[in-house]
C-alpha cells in the first residue's frame, strides 16, 4: 500500500485511535490537538504531534497542511470547532477533508461547507452492532448504501452439504455470495464447487429486503 501523509485534528477517543492505527500501518501521521497533555501522550506513536487551536486561522495555516494527502477532522463534542476547522481546511484547498459528524444536521452542514466525506462512526458502529445482536445467525453487518448491505451469517441449513454453484442463491434470493469463512480461513472469492459445512460462515451481499428473506 502506498504510504500517505495524513493529519488527524482532534485526538479524543476516536481521533486517537484513528491516528494510532494509521501510524501502525506506516503512514506518515501528524496529530493535532488544542490540549497539550493529549499531544504529549500520543507523540511517541505518531510521526509528529502538534498543539494548535485549529479554529484560529493563523494557527491552522502554520501547520502547512496543503502538502498532505488527507486531513481528518475528528473533533467531536465541540460542533462549532469541528465546522470552523473544516471550513478553514476547505478554504486552504486541502485535497481531501474527511470530517466526523455527530448527527445528520452536522453532516449536512459539513457537506455544505464542501468536505469530501462526512463520517458517522458512532451511528455506523451502533447500526452494525444492533443488526448483529438482533438478527439470529448474523455475525457481522456492513451497510454499503441505503439499500445494499454485506452480511456474514451462519451457513443457512439449505446450503449445508451443497456448493455455491448449485445453491440457486442468485436465482432464488437475488443475492451474491462473496466469501466463505472456514476454520482454515476466509475463502474470497469462494470456490463455487467446494462443499459447504454447518460450521462455515457465508458472506453475502445484496438488497436489504432480499437479505431479510434469507435470514428470517
Ligand atoms: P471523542 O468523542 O472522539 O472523544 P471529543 O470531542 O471528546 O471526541 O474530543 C475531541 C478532541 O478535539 C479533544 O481532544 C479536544 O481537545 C480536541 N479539540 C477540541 N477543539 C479543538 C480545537 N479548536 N483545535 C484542536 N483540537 C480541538
Amino acid at each position: 500500500m502506498k504510504q500517505k501523509t495524513i493529519a488527524v485534528i482532534g485526538l479524543g477517543r476516536f481521533g486517537m485511535i484513528i491516528a494510532k492505527m494509521l501510524a501502525a500501518m506506516n503512514h506518515e501521521v501528524l496529530g493535532v490537538d488544542i490540549n497539550p497533555d493529549i499531544v504529549q501522550k500520543i507523540s511517541p506513536y505518531l510521526t509528529h504531534a502538534i498543539v494548535a487551536d485549529t479554529t484560529d486561522e493563523e494557527a491552522i495555516k502554520a501547520l502547512a497542511l496543503s502538502q498532505f494527502d488527507m486531513v481528518i477532522v475528528a473533533i467531536g463534542g465541540n460542533i462549532q470547532a469541528n465546522l470552523m476547522t473544516s471550513m478553514l481546511l476547505k478554504e486552504m484547498h486541502i485535497s481531501k477533508v474527511v470530517a466526523k459528524a455527530e448527527n445528520s444536521l452536522q453532516g449536512k452542514m459539513l457537506q455544505k461547507i464542501g468536505v469530501d466525506q462526512a463520517i458517522y462512526p458512532e451511528y455506523d458502529m451502533a447500526l452494525r452492532l444492533v443488526q448483529s445482536l438482533t438478527r439470529d445467525h448474523v455475525m457481522d453487518y456492513l451497510q454499503l448504501s441505503k439499500n445494499i448491505s454485506l452480511i456474514e451469517i451462519s451457513m443457512p441449513s439449505f446450503l449445508v452439504g451443497t456448493c455455491l454453484k448449485d445453491s440457486k442463491l442468485r436465482e432464488q434470493y437475488n443475492l451474491n455470495a462473496v466469501g466463505v469463512r472456514r476454520s482454515t480461513g476466509l475463502d474470497v472469492p469462494p470456490d463455487p464447487t467446494a462443499i459447504l459445512s454447518e460450521e462455515d460462515k457465508l458472506l453475502v451481499i445484496g438488497n436489504n429486503s432480499d437479505l431479510d428473506e434469507l435470514t428470517k
